[in-house]
């Protein structure tokens, strides 16, 4: 049997790319010394493509596609997928929501322990050598108790909660629309949670409506005593204010999984010792990533043979 085409635009897992190329005529676009080129030629052979959050999917990609009614994203953010281009083309689009809720909570909260704690800054000292040469290591914040401000709370930031509950914490969130039945306070206002709480935690979606949501505003709200933590977006962030808040203790510490031009990091943050840099690795385990290619790959053989995603991504 003729195997269906299926066009890679991602950064897959070499086992996910495995299985597709056993179960359709997989072609990878970053591949080809010319994709343009390539996709002029032969764009029209393909109605599925296969992407990653990551990379996704532009409108000249999704142009060069006459015959595209199919995209299976590998990742729940879609700020790098133009799903107007694909809406207005009527192509599907499918993502892995759900799958990886746990260990992006997970992730949260070990950066939310990590830089209230100092954890990461502590092994620094120890490796150092100045625990054996008697330097004086300082007193850091304690965590359970303590007030939890979580901006963006869907899926995961509704996950980061339930871990916050272990840890007897009060938490309060921010959203644009209150979310109906859940037991933490909404709070309309985002300086006012900032003000409120000791640690505030994005995990709101990326993109336009987002840019530098937290800026220097915010951060002052947050105030010296107070941490922030990011595993949204990197996008989400004004960088340049929140180095300089780090810098001056206008804020007390940031763990970040996420930076505005990965994998590039600003180089200003690796002098901060109150900073926990982690490379976008909050879904990276060996069980979330397989369940994440699991759908991605259920998305595609569902919608080609029954015309329906398993998870489709809202239509913009
Ligand atoms: P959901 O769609 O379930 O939740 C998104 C939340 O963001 C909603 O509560 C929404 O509420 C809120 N939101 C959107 N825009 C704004 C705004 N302008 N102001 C305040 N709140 C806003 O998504 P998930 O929880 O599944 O995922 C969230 C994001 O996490 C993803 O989009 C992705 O970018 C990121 N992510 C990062 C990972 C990593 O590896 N670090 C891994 C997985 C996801 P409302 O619309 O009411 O404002």
């Amino acid at each position: 049997m003729t195997k269906t085409p299926l066009l890679n635009n991602g950064r897959l897992p070499p086992a996910l790319m495995t299985r597709l190329a056993a179960d359709y005529a997989l072609h990878d676009l970053g591949a080809e010394a010319d994709p343009q080129a390539f996709l002029a030629a032969q764009g029209h052979r393909f109605e599925a493509l296969v992407t990653s959050a990551a990379r996704g999917v532009d409108a000249a990609v999704i142009d060069t596609l006459p015959n595209l009614r199919v995209i299976s994203s590998f990742g729940v953010g879609l700020d790098k997928i133009d799903r107007a281009a694909a809406a207005r083309r009527g192509v599907a689009v499918g993502y892995t929501p759900d799958v990886l809720n746990d260990c992006v909570a997970d992730t949260a909260f070990g950066l939310v322990v990590d830089t209230m704690r100092g954890f990461s800054a502590a092994d620094r000292y120890v490796r150092r050598g100045d625990w054996a040469a008697g330097q004086p290591w300082p007193l850091s914040r304690k965590v359970s108790g303590q007030r939890l401000g979580i901006v963006g709370f869907g899926r995961i930031g509704q996950t980061i909660a339930r871990r916050a509950g272990g840890f007897d914490m009060a938490v309060r969130y921010h959203t644009r629309r209150a979310v109906a039945d859940v037991a933490c306070a909404h709070e309309p206002s985002l300086l006012e949670l900032a003000r409120w709480c000791d640690c505030l935690v994005v995990i709101v979606a990326g993109g336009a409506g987002t840019r530098h949501l937290i800026d220097a505003s915010v951060l002052d709200a947050l105030g010296p005593e107070g941490f922030l933590v990011n595993v949204s977006r990197g996008s989400v962030i004004d960088e340049p204010a929140l180095v300089q808040a780090l810098r001056e203790g206008r804020i007390a510490g940031a763990g970040l999984d996420v930076f505005a031009d990965e994998p590039n990091v600003l180089a200003a943050l690796f002098e901060l010792d109150n900073v926990v840099l982690l490379p976008h690795i909050a879904s990276g385990t060996v069980e979330t990533r397989a369940a994440m290619a699991d759908l991605v790959a259920a998305n595609l053989a569902s919608f080609l043979s029954t015309g329906r995603l398993v998870a489709a991504a809202p239509v913009v």
